[in-house]
């Protein structure tokens, strides 16, 4: 929620002491609603000294991720614990934390919906589906940096063969393309491919979240925080 004062609403993973989060679910930066799993406050449980546990359910699909938090418990005389949070993590599902997208960074709704549906299907350790899901983050990223032109491609090939001659740019980037591309294969023709193992569907992960960052994250953050020549008068 946006607060009074034009604050952007906290947009990373959910966290006991920010009312906000982005779901990992679906997607959302929504309110959070954060209950624990016995009575005591703030919402969060007590494990032992150094942890607690919290489940952080999300108003716009009211479905819950679980967290486990490291901090501090304040013992009151007579009066219960206080928790004082210094680390979240240890999500589930998985999604919710993996490689969390820099806070306020604009990304085209397909990507993040395909990149969320992706860390579901990890954190089952579903990986065929991780798999498919990637090729979609990868067809998304094409179809959003390339154009109506490359929307109009069918097939993820041709997509990246006009993304490549209409964004010459991206050429560095072919490898990490057509290797998300490959996964993606395996994951939906398992009869003409070997089997998508945890080590390929985690560096797919991470090749899908290094054109995030080099696509949209950096040059962002360039773009907001370039410095420039002081005008001569
Ligand atoms: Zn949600």
């Amino acid at each position: 929620m946006p607060t009074s004062d034009d604050t952007p609403a906290y947009a990373g993973p959910a966290r006991s002491d920010e009312p906000t989060a982005r779901c990992a679910r679906c997607g959302a930066v929504a309110a959070v609603n954060t209950t624990s799993m016995g009575p005591n406050p703030g919402g969060t449980t007590r494990v032992d000294e150094k942890h607690a546990v919290f489940i952080a359910v999300c108003s716009a699909c009211g479905k819950g991720t679980v967290a486990v938090e490291y901090g501090t418990w304040f013992v009151y005389q007579n009066s219960g614990f206080s928790w004082h949070r210094t680390a979240t993590r240890m999500y589930w599902p998985i999604g919710a934390q993996a490689m969390p997208i820099s806070e306020g960074v604009k990304i085209p709704d397909d990507v993040l919906k395909f990149w969320h549906e992706a860390g579901l299907c990890f954190s089952v350790q579903a990986y065929h589906s991780a798999a498919v899901m990637l090729r979609n983050v990868m067809a998304a990223i094409a179809n959003d940096v390339g154009g109506s032109d490359v929307v109009a491609e069918r097939h993820l090939d041709g997509k990246l063969k006009k993304l490549a001659a209409a964004k010459p740019q991206t050429g560095f980037y072919l490898q990490h393309m057509e290797a998300l591309k490959a996964i993606g294969n395996a994951g939906a023709h398992p009869e003409d491919w070997p089997e998508v193992s945890k080590s390929n569907a985690e560096t797919a992960v991470m090749v899908a979240r290094y054109l995030i960052e080099v696509l949209y994250e950096q040059p962002q953050r360039i773009e907001a925080n370039l410095l420039r020549r002081n005008q001569k008068n």
